[in-house]
């Protein structure tokens, strides 16, 4: 290859001078040849090659090393400028996330953002907060950098993962909208819909906040607790079903499947937030689900793991078949008026919007019972225990005595001969029973409904 060398007659002229114009000569495969030949055959300018003989005159014969190299850049971020970035998307991500199981060794647990969002939309109301602030805010390719790097735990849940009917409907309207007005009246009603959104999530999160802040240095004592004999009125449950896993299950299943039908077994979680602890009742799928199962296994939850508290909170999903019905609105009524509560709130968030602590609950069960080998409903049950700290399973049968842990009672039966049905319930979420003024209370709304009672 080629080379470049330094030929003369050393570093002093023959007068004694430093010689300032060092004589080079070119070589390519051990031939000398001219500089122009030189420079064609390496595909280098003349200011190149002049770069390298200046370098060479002073350095000697050492690789050259870019004069910005490990220096930062004058416009670079500092870290603060950074921080603030990043606390914005975590306070962000803290206030309107969606937490999910932690799995243990995988670092940080995902947290999902609503999909009505994205990260261009985050970045606008960024800047625009910082611009309020008077600090420096970083550009969207930055910002988005700095999200993939320091925390990409934090995700936009894709829009296949909370379909709402209502939402797609919104999103329609909006593309299909004539007209400047027509648009901004489609967009009016879907951040409406947004806000609704929003909003109940707000009422959830400050439930489970409360809870955990009453129940912070909380001891309960062991055993059933004799109603309203404790002062507490802020503990909150969250009840919902799993959807339903089938045994026997085997990790590695080998050769085809040859049970052809399954058995389904239900999973119906209570959430304790206080507590932190979630009940699951493993059902066999010849026992009851439905409103008597539901109510019968809200009631043993209350009585068997309640507080003895005054008054509580609990969420459920929409679902009319099980839990938004007259059955259960009379169960929680005819809680009060007996003296078991003295304040009852059923909450709802807003349909396919409503993701709650009990799916964390669901999610460890989940992991396990997918690399475990399942072959009955005790097998079932001791997965349930195994999957989290927090997880209780609660059996029908009790394996010790064979006796019942709860009882299917006919609520429905007996209910509905003292409650009488609450037109439009569809259109309320909130429902309040208080002993002072027995009946229902639906807030937001203004409008007393008093049950045709018996009692
Ligand atoms: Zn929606």
């Amino acid at each position: 290859m080629g080379k470049l060398n330094c030929v003369g007659h050393g570093d002093k002229t023959q007068r004694g001078k430093e010689r300032k114009r060092k004589r080079y000569a070119y070589y390519h495969q051990g031939h000398e040849i001219c500089k122009g030949a030189f420079m064609l055959l390496h595909g280098v300018s003349k200011k190149y090659v002049k770069n390298i003989v200046a370098h060479m005159n002073e350095n000697g014969n050492v690789p050259r090393v870019h004069k910005n190299k490990n220096k930062r850049p004058a416009n670079a971020f500092s870290f603060d400028e950074l921080k603030h970035a990043l606390n914005y998307i975590m306070h962000y991500a803290e206030e309107v996330g969606l937490p999910q199981p932690m799995v243990r060794g995988k670092g940080n647990p995902v947290v999902f953002l609503p999909s009505s969002g994205s990260k261009s939309d985050l970045h606008k109301q960024y800047v625009a907060s910082c611009e309020e602030a008077g600090i420096r805010h970083l550009g969207l390719t930055s910002f988005k950098l700095l999200w993939k790097d320091c925390c990409p735990h934090i995700k936009f849940m894709s829009p296949m993962s909370d379909m709402c009917p209502k939402c797609e409907e919104h999103r329609d309207a909006i593309s299909k909208a004539v007209g400047m007005e027509q648009k901004q009246e489609a967009v009016r009603l879907f951040s409406e819909h947004l806000t609704i959104v929003q909003k109940e999530r707000e009422v959830y999160n400050k439930s489970v906040d409360d809870a955990r802040v009453e129940m912070t240095d909380y001891v309960r004592p062991a055993g059933v607790i004799p109603p309203c004999s404790a002062t507490l009125t802020k503990v909150h449950y969250t009840m919902d079903f799993s959807q339903a896993v089938s045994v026997p299950h085997h990790a590695r299943q080998e050769g085809p499947l040859y049970f052809l039908v399954p058995r389904k077994l239900q999973l119906f979680g209570i959430a304790v937030e206080g507590i932190f602890r979630q009940f699951n009742y493993v059902i066999d799928e010849d026992q009851t689900i439905g409103e008597n199962g539901v109510i019968s296994m809200l009631h043993h939850c209350l009585q068997q793991n309640g507080f003895g508290e005054e008054e509580c909170i609990i969420h459920c999903d929409n679902c009319a078949g099980e839990n938004k019905n007259r059955y259960v609105l009379g169960y929680l009524s005819w809680r009060t008026l007996i003296g078991l509560h003295k304040k009852i709130t059923l909450s709802m968030q807003v349909p396919y919007h409503g993701r709650c602590l009990v799916d964390a609950g669901f999610g460890h069960i989940k992991r396990l019972y997918r690399r475990t080998d399942v072959d009955s409903l005790s097998s079932m049950i001791n997965a349930v225990d195994k999957s989290a700290k927090s997880n209780v399973p609660v059996g029908y049968e009790n394996p010790r005595n064979g006796e019942h842990n709860w009882e299917w009672y006919d609520w429905k039966t007996y209910l509905s001969t003292h409650f009488s049905p609450l037109p439009g319930i569809r259109k309320y979420r909130h429902f309040t029973f208080n002993v002072q003024s027995p009946g229902l209370y639906i807030e937001h709304i203004v409008k007393f409904f008093l049950f045709h009672t018996l009692l």
